[in-house]
């Protein structure tokens, strides 16, 4: 892993915070001779920029989560560069990463399972103060103090127990939680997936509010374009561990450039009635591929409605896209140029 390659500038110009290049990460499945790598995720390459909010998104066994916890380095970097303000990552251990993951923060989707349930709520959040800082237990209480404020609730929660609380308020907490070390990266890995739609608007504004108070970037995970079209600022579209596409949000929610988002995005419902009723779905035939066993070329081509014979001998590589960021096909590098034109719907339900 190189760790002198050059910085690329981010979508502002400036160095960007976090930057992902050509990340590999595999799985090894079974034992003995019978052993396999699972490649979970394969030439995976983005950036964020200082106080962003990039959501990548994909079907469950896309490897969104998986490239979430390889930035995190709680699982192995097989190849590829991470780099954090400038620094990379993967070469880190010891007191070094414990001190940048101090500085990368999660949330996941369980606020339960990641809340000690025999810990006051006190106690959990103060607790990366404690693992990550000098802070004595009074200068730890008064953060905690400010921090349940920050989120929403009460000074008084700090003496209950996470069964005291609702999802949305246990979200709350978990959140206090994760700004407590001020991270500048906080990775929301389907953050919002076990919440209503009600309490999942508040969530968001509650981001959002932290984002420009505190100047913290998000890499936020989902499955649901339509939660991620209103708080993030670029996309990335994951299938079979590949990133198929990115961009800004409104470009790729207007003009998606990639047939895969395109299927996405056609599942989505429209708040109009009469535009949803015009609506046509754009249904993808058969499943997901084995990942032991990826298509050769493109990984999404067993599925896709544009398939050609390039696409089953060479992997697309990522390409400009018209209006902003990169698609991987080969229709916007070898087959007819259609310049973010939407493709044509394979079928209607
Ligand atoms: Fe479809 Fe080929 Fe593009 Fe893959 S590269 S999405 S198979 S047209």
């Amino acid at each position: 892993m190189n760790d002198q390659a050059a910085v690329p500038a981010g979508t502002s110009g400036k160095t960007p915070l976090l930057e992902v290049d050509d990340l590999e990460v595999a799985y090894r499945i079974g034992r003995g001779r019978r052993a396999q790598d699972l490649i979970a995720v394969s030439g995976v390459s983005f950036h964020i920029d200082h106080g962003e909010t990039f959501a990548v998104v994909g079907e469950s066994g896309s490897g969104k989560s998986t490239t979430a916890r390889a930035i995190t380095r709680t699982l192995p970097v097989r190849a590829g560069n991470i780099r954090l303000g400038g620094r990379e990552l993967t070469e880190l251990s010891g007191r070094e990463l414990r001190r940048i993951r101090s500085d990368v923060q999660m949330v996941f989707q369980d606020p339960y399972s990641s809340l000690n349930p025999s810990m006051l709520i006190r106690d959990s959040i103060a607790e990366p103060l404690r693992v990550h800082t000098d802070l004595d237990s009074h200068a730890r209480d008064a953060a905690a103090h400010d921090l349940i404020q920050a989120v929403g609730l009460l000074p008084e929660h700090l003496n209950r127990y996470p069964y005291e609380f609702s999802g949305g308020q246990r979200q709350r907490i978990a959140i206090a939680r994760a700004i407590a070390t001020s991270p500048s990266l906080v990775i929301c890995d389907e953050a919002l997936s076990a919440l209503d739609v009600s309490t999942q608007n508040q969530i968001i504004r509650l981001l959002e509010e932290i984002r420009q108070t505190k100047s913290v970037a998000y890499l936020f995970i989902a499955h649901d374009l339509a939660v991620v079209r209103h708080i993030a600022d670029r996309v990335g579209v994951m299938y079979l561990g590949r990133m198929m596409e990115s961009g800004p949000t409104e470009r790729v929610y207007n003009a998606p450039a990639h047939p895969y988002t395109e299927a996405l995005l056609s599942a989505v419902p429209v708040p109009h009635p009469r535009r949803q009723r015009a609506r046509r779905r754009m249904l993808l035939p058969g499943d997901v591929p084995n990942p032991l066993e990826p298509p050769s070329g493109c990984v999404f081509r067993t599925r896709c409605p544009r398939a050609m014979d390039i696409c089953a001998e060479e992997v697309p590589m990522p390409f400009p896209a018209v209006g902003g960021g990169e698609v991987a096909c080969h229709l916007h590098t070898s087959g007819p140029e259609l310049g973010g034109e939407s493709v044509r719907v394979l079928s209607t339900a």
